[in-house]
């Protein structure tokens, strides 16, 4: 039987873990191919073995442009062309400005918004050679405010924001719909981390601190990766094409 997303090929960068699990989840069950893209072959490996031979898993560090290219064309070997791209790897690092290093600043800069300068230009000219592309970028509320101690990471959430603003612009005319999720938080691996630094910093308990960071979304509780993933994955369906340039956000955060 025919599903929506049968026949179209889609790339997850981070697909081994968290949200970029569940989107790859999520669009397979929709019939999409999907190619997980990350650094560590075991969780890539135990995501696309329980999607099944819809699922390939190769390794890249996002940052390593030469490992990228490689990888993509591997992608391309197994399924063809790139009708998809979730641009999810991502990484944060929280602290006050003035301890935050250039080295956290460039590592979260090279992760956060380069890696998929790199992505893009290797999916992109696919998709608009066939008339036809979802680039789905995964931003944060941070992109869209600030927020103490986490000055670096807000940075490069809001210049992805803006790199997906301007280059929907420019391809949504040739079929492509480029578009940001801004999810509040979520509990995922990155989540954990953060509930480690705020136990560290503060000598919580971890059961408190996961509270204090739940106490901040709007309904008192940290989102799940299938809601971010299943936003994610309505943006890439066929019927969204005239959604593009927008930053949608996901926890009812206000926006
Ligand atoms: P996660 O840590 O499970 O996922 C991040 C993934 O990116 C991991 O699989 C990690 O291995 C991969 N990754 C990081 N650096 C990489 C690199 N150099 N090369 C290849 N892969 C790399 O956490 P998550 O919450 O699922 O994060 C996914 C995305 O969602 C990130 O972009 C994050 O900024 C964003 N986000 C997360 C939250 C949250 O509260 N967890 C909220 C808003 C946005």
């Amino acid at each position: 039987m025919s599903q929506p997303l049968s026949g179209k090929h889609a790339l997850i960068t981070g697909g081994g873990t968290g949200i970029g699990a569940a989107t790859a989840k999520w669009l397979a069950a929709q019939g999409a191919q999907v190619t997980l893209v990350g650094r560590r072959m075991e969780p890539l490996r135990e995501v696309a073995t329980g999607i099944g031979k819809q699922a390939f898993a190769t390794t890249a560090d996002v940052t390593d442009a030469s490992a990228l290219e490689t990888a993509f064309g591997a992608s391309r070997e197994r399924f063809g062309r790139h009708d998809i791209l979730v641009n999810n790897a991502g990484i944060a690092r929280g602290g006050p400005f003035l301890r935050q290093t250039d080295e956290d600043w460039s590592a979260i800069f090279a992760t956060n918004l380069f890696s998929i300068v790199t992505t893009t230009k290797l999916a992109l000219p696919g998709m608009l050679e066939a008339g036809w592309g979802r680039v789905v970028n995964v931003a944060s509320i941070a992109g869209l405010r600030g927020s103490p101690y986490t000055t670096a990471y807000t940075a490069s959430k809001h210049a992805l924001v803006g790199m997906t603003r301007s280059l929907a612009l420019e391809v949504w005319k040739k079929g492509v719909t480029v578009n940001a999720v801004c999810p509040g938080y979520v509990d995922t691996p990155m989540t954990d981390q953060t509930v480690a630094n705020i136990q560290k910093t503060t000598g919580r308990s971890e059961a408190e601190a996961r509270a204090e960071i739940e106490k901040l979304g709007p309904r008192g509780r940290m989102l799940t990766s299938e809601e971010v993933a299943s936003a994610i994955g309505w943006l890439c369906l066929e019927d969204q094409g005239a959604i593009s340039g927008a930053t949608v956000p996901v926890g009812g955060d206000g926006f």
